[in-house]
């Protein structure tokens, strides 16, 4: 290509750069909370959510779920190595047994999320599932993933697939992929019962950009595209009650409150928190790649 047409071409992609930006409205990611937050410092007392989905993760912001069936359980997260005896110990608080957690899966593979994975199995016997992306970084403990990490790495039992259902007996959890964060993230969907109404539950497996730039990762070259399909998808759901790994994703530490106060399940049903919050997460994603772009073009 000439000069000039490099020229022509770089204004062209500005130019459509600065239109996406301003269609979009300006929406706002969840924040963190800071490192010395009672969120991220105080342990949580197991509590059930809604129907058989129980929190029984160490603090607000390191959610571990457990949902409850006729034929076992499904753990999603186990948190870091050292947590897990917490989580063990929250379940049994709740009245069940750990010996009954037929699954252990993590949200996504990093380590607050699946540290946790080799020692909760030594305790309960569960099998470790994971999505056919994440198995690789979960079984090496992160030395081969675009960021890499540094887990106790342990070994998938099963692989479950995009839109498989893992049957608990008489409930069920649907597993989607959602990736971006991660190659292998996964999010969860749930009906819950509550006084003969049916509820629409998600548990996000995380949203947020993992490593900048998005462009430019030769272990993930899909990212930007992931992230893409990944928002498509989740704004299509139905959602009434929404819920994910980190508590400052949907608000846990206000919704718990409201919870004790009274409002019980009725705390958790927030559709368009949930509409807000993936909002805040695209427009994140959409100014990062706006950024990219500009440099790319100048
Ligand atoms: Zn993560």
């Amino acid at each position: 290509m000439v000069m000039g047409e490099v020229m022509k071409l770089s204004k062209i992609v500005s130019a459509f750069l600065f239109l996406i930006y301003s269609v979009v409205a300006m929406a706002q990611a969840p924040v963190s909370p800071p490192a010395d937050h009672p969120d991220k410092t105080e342990q949580v007392e197991p509590f059930n959510v809604i129907d058989n989905i129980y929190f029984v993760g160490r603090y607000v912001q390191e959610g571990s779920y457990l949902v409850t069936g006729s034929e076992g359980h499904l753990l999603i997260d186990t948190g870091y190595d050292e947590s897990v005896p917490i989580i063990v110990a929250n379940i049994r608080k709740l009245g069940f047994n750990p010996d009954d957690i037929k699954y252990i899966i993590g949200a996504h593979a990093h380590s607050d999320h699946l540290d946790g994975h080799a020692r909760m199995q030594e305790m309960t016997g569960a099998s470790i599932l994971s999505s056919a992306p994440d198995v690789e970084v979960t079984e090496n403990g992160g030395a081969t993933d675009f960021r890499p990490g540094n887990w106790r790495p342990s070994k998938v039992d099963r692989v479950v697939e995009d839109g498989e259902v893992i049957s608990l007996g008489d409930a069920s959890v649907t597993v989607h992929y959602t990736p971006g964060h991660t190659r292998g993230a996964v999010s969860f969907t749930m009906n819950a019962v509550e006084e003969g109404q049916n509820y629409n539950v998600i548990l996000m497996g995380g949203v947020r950009i993992a490593a900048r730039p998005v462009f430019g990762h030769p272990q993930y070259p899909n990212m930007a595209s992931d992230f893409a399909s990944t928002f498509e998808k989740l704004k299509k759901m139905p959602v009434d009650v929404y819920l994910g790994s980190h508590g400052y994703w949907y608000g846990l530490g206000e919704k718990m409150k409201r919870m004790k106060a009274g409002e019980g399940f009725r705390a958790f049903i927030d559709p368009e928190g949930y509409k807000r919050a993936i909002d805040g997460w695209q427009q994140q994603f959409i100014d990062q790649i706006v950024s990219e772009g500009m440099e790319m073009a100048n």
